[in-house]
């Protein structure tokens, strides 16, 4: 097998952290800018979708929100109401809040 170059190399493994497993992905919360992580969920084999707004509300796009964010947003209830619609997603929402899963 040919040697790889350094680039080319990097290319292949940049994604992957020391363990082999994806490393967490940088995002930046749409409402306040603020950088955030997004964790690979390894018993899930997925990105965390805490954070996917577009998860939660089912909106088009690739927008994230940080937790404080989502935290205030879900505490606005009526917007909260009727932007997240599905009644399962709800449920998770309040699970993790409620573990502190989604935490200020
Ligand atoms: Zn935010």
């Amino acid at each position: 097998m040919p040697k790889l170059k350094p680039s080319e190399k990097k290319g292949i493994y940049s994604d992957l952290s020391q363990n082999g497993f994806p490393k967490p992905k940088k995002a930046h919360c749409f409402q306040c800018q603020k950088e955030i992580w997004i964790k690979f969920v390894l018993p899930r084999q997925e990105y965390s979708q805490k954070n996917d707004w577009v998860y939660w509300t089912g909106e088009r796009g690739k927008k994230k929100i940080c937790d404080p964010c989502l935290l205030e947003f879900y505490h606005n209830k009526p917007l909260y109401w009727n932007t997240v619609k599905n009644l399962k997603k709800r449920q998770q929402i309040r699970t993790y809040i409620y573990h502190g899963i989604i935490a200020a």
